[in-house]
């Protein structure tokens, strides 16, 4: 049986992966030189698609890693001499945290139980914390941030550099990027494609930080995609090592799709999706959204609680040919994750909410 995934990465793949994989395929881009001027216009090209999409300005640049998580390190590491300081409220956030400790920076938290999220006016930034990291949307709690108190943070922490994950949300949230300094996310998530490619977009304060890191003795910035060697490189279209040629260019491929479609009408369509979503689930006696203000469930991960076992309805679903997700962690037996991406169309999930209604 053919499925479709409503499952929050790996997901639903977008339905003009194929054909494009299929061009990539006719045009032998898996053995092309990465030095290739060919190999610079599939940079170029994904690079334009995404500025224009996310309304990234000339003052970032856009990178690609192996995966977000490798994001994590490059981000600490250049931009953080001693302190961090993070938002966490779930598993996604508390690995970024995990990851500053293990690369000894001294990072401060402040935690939240799952499902529950964070607005401006509660959080005190410490004072000697040099990199502010937000987690737009938390996938094992289906918790948004919204990007007005991202921004309200900033002006108010105008000195600190603020980095956003944007991992299961992009290109959904409307980041003002004159005022966050860098973020990123892979590609697994809200762009349907397989998993292998992280994007990482950061700005010059970013860059300078690490340049400046990068001429103390007692510190390193790490050897493999460090900014500096990532930066020099973008100038010419290129990247430090062989990178992932394919995944680049059908990331162009499906940014450009978007951009046709118009972001604004994509972010419409899943705002309308996700109301879909929680409003039967409020309707039902069976369902309720674990997130209790509205205004941080996200719109592109729902997590709903389920009356009886997750499994029973993972079942039903899955039986008429829908993959939907499960509860993070302990939450496994009593929650479903339904992941609410541009892969899936309005009508995908009506059929969806048909089939858990019964
Ligand atoms: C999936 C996810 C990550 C990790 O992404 P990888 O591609 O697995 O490294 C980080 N943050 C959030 C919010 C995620 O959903």
């Amino acid at each position: 049986m053919k499925y479709t995934y409503f499952t929050p990465g790996p997901a639903e793949l977008y339905p003009t992966f194929a054909a494009h994989l299929q061009t990539a395929m006719d045009e032998q881009l898996g053995s092309i030189s990465h030095r290739s001027a060919r190999f610079r216009d599939i940079y170029r090209h994904t690079d334009e698609q995404l500025r224009a999409l996310m309304n990234i300005p000339a003052t970032h640049g856009i990178f690609f890693t192996g995966s977000a998580s490798e994001v994590w390190e490059r981000l600490l590491l250049n931009c953080v001499e001693h302190e961090s300081f993070h938002l966490v409220n779930g598993s996604f956030s508390r690995k970024c945290y995990d990851y500053a400790q293990a690369l000894h920076k001294f990072a401060h938290l402040h935690e939240k139980p799952l499902g529950e999220g964070f607005d401006a006016a509660e959080v005190e930034i410490p004072e000697y914390a040099e990199l502010v990291c937000l987690t737009h949307n938390e996938t094992s709690a289906g918790v948004q941030m919204r990007p007005t108190d991202m921004h309200k943070l900033k002006r108010k922490y105008a000195q600190k550099l603020f980095c956003v994950d944007m991992v299961s949300s992009a290109p959904y949230p409307d980041l003002d990027f004159s005022l966050i300094d860098s973020a990123y996310f892979s590609v697994q998530k809200a762009f349907g494609m397989p998993a292998g490619l992280g994007v990482w977009i950061a700005n010059q304060a970013c860059l300078e930080k690490a340049e400046r890191l990068q001429r103390y003795d007692s510190l390193t910035i790490g050897a493999h995609h460090n900014l500096p060697t990532l930066w020099k490189n973008y100038q010419t279209f290129e990247t430090p090592a062989t990178p992932n040629v394919l995944g680049i260019y059908l990331l162009g491929k499906i940014a450009e799709d978007l951009n046709r479609i118009g972001i604004e009408t994509v972010r419409k369509e899943t705002e309308e999706k996700a109301r879909m979503l929680y409003r039967f689930a409020e309707g039902s006696d069976r369902y309720t959204p674990f997130v209790q203000q509205e205004r941080h469930r996200s719109q592109t991960v729902v997590v709903l609680n389920t009356d009886g076992p997750a499994k029973g309805v993972m079942e039903a679903a899955k039986q008429q040919g829908m993959i939907i997700g499960s509860g993070y962690g302990k939450l496994k037996e009593t929650q479903i994750r339904i992941a609410n991406f541009p892969a899936v169309s309005v009508e995908q999930v009506s059929e969806l909410i048909k089939v858990m209604q019964k």
